[in-house]
């Protein structure tokens, strides 16, 4: 079997000078991860520890440097889908744990498919996690951008720019909406035995409301994985990513071997007809290749196949 990781931090207006931050926690991410599968380890560890490392770089929406919600504070989601039998661990609403894709995986081996909030923090205390102070995800940057939206933001105007599905993402793209998606990682790995691992890490969008999930923990919308086909992670706008189940669309795309790289696209343009969505997503396939596709102005990702390909882009 040919082994293959892809991994993404984000999909949108990522700024000039955050450029090489970005492509550097993404090759840090796919090198790690590829370490593991280089040494015949398995495709669930790898996506754990590629998934850490741009959980615990500052650049990146996810662990620590994450968006704040209406509310000043980071609220964490996560999942990770194992391709072969299918099952998944996702949390969301996480405020106190560091590392939000151990938490999910650690969901993944319990009774239950998918925990927020309160009960996922129980469950992390007692799978012996450590936790952080809510205060130590949060980093200059992001409390500045909220600090701005905060003091600006008009409440009254609420309801009209939240316009019916698909216009928001639209004034998003056009640069008129406040909140922005941010920078949602997330990985793809295929191991030497053909198991396929699809993982994704987010803070969520900035400026959210308080309690609000995006697509990052949903199976279909921001992950999805199984054997037969490959898998899939993405980023972007949340509400448009579920209303057309992108990951799913995504994995489904494969279907007669059809190159990683043209299912993504097929997707990707699919949520833009179909939702007039914004977002990226990247693939690999149970052949061990691998493709990307987004509609925003940039996403930071990185790959490596067993056929020697090799590279970094945002
Ligand atoms: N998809 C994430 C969400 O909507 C945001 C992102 O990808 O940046 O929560």
């Amino acid at each position: 079997m040919s082994i293959a990781i892809i991994v993404h931090g984000g999909a949108w207006a990522i700024p000039d000078d955050q450029v090489e931050e970005h492509r550097a926690g993404c090759r840090a991410a796919r090198d790690a991860g590829w370490q593991i599968l280089a040494n015949g380890g398995s495709a669930m560890d790898a996506v754990e520890a590629a998934v850490r490392i741009l959980e615990d770089a500052p650049i990146f929406d996810a662990g620590v440097g994450s968006v704040l919600n209406r509310s000043g504070y980071v609220e964490l989601d996560a999942a990770i889908m194992d391709g072969d039998n299918l099952y998944y661990g996702s949390v969301a609403g996480v405020r106190r744990i560091r590392n939000p894709i151990t938490l999910a995986r650690h969901v993944l081996n319990s009774p239950a498919g998918m925990l927020v909030a309160e009960g996922a923090e129980r469950f992390a205390k007692e799978r012996g996690m450590a936790f952080c102070d809510p205060e130590e995800l949060i980093v200059e940057r992001e409390f500045k951008i909220y600090e701005q939206i905060k003091s600006t933001y008009d409440t009254s105007k609420d309801h009209a720019s939240t316009p019916p599905p698909g216009e928001r993402d639209a004034q998003l793209s056009a640069g008129g909406y406040p909140h922005r998606p941010g920078d949602t990682v997330g990985c793809v790995a295929v191991d030497s035995n053909g198991w396929i691992v699809a993982g994704t890490s987010t803070g969520g969008t900035g400026y959210k409301m308080v309690g609000r999930v995006g697509d990052a923990p949903i199976l279909g919308g921001g992950l999805y994985a199984m054997n037969e086909l490959g898998g899939c992670s993405t980023t972007g706008w949340g509400e448009s990513i579920m209303r057309v189940l992108l990951a799913k669309t995504a994995v489904d795309n494969l279907h007669d071997d059809i190159h990683p790289q043209d299912a993504a696209t097929k997707a990707i343009e699919h949520l833009a007809n179909r939702a007039k969505g914004i977002a990226g997503c990247i693939l690999a396939d149970r052949h061990g290749r691998v493709g990307w596709a987004f509609n925003t102005p940039r996403m930071a990702h990185a790959w490596r196949t067993a056929d020697g390909q090799d590279g970094a882009g945002v």
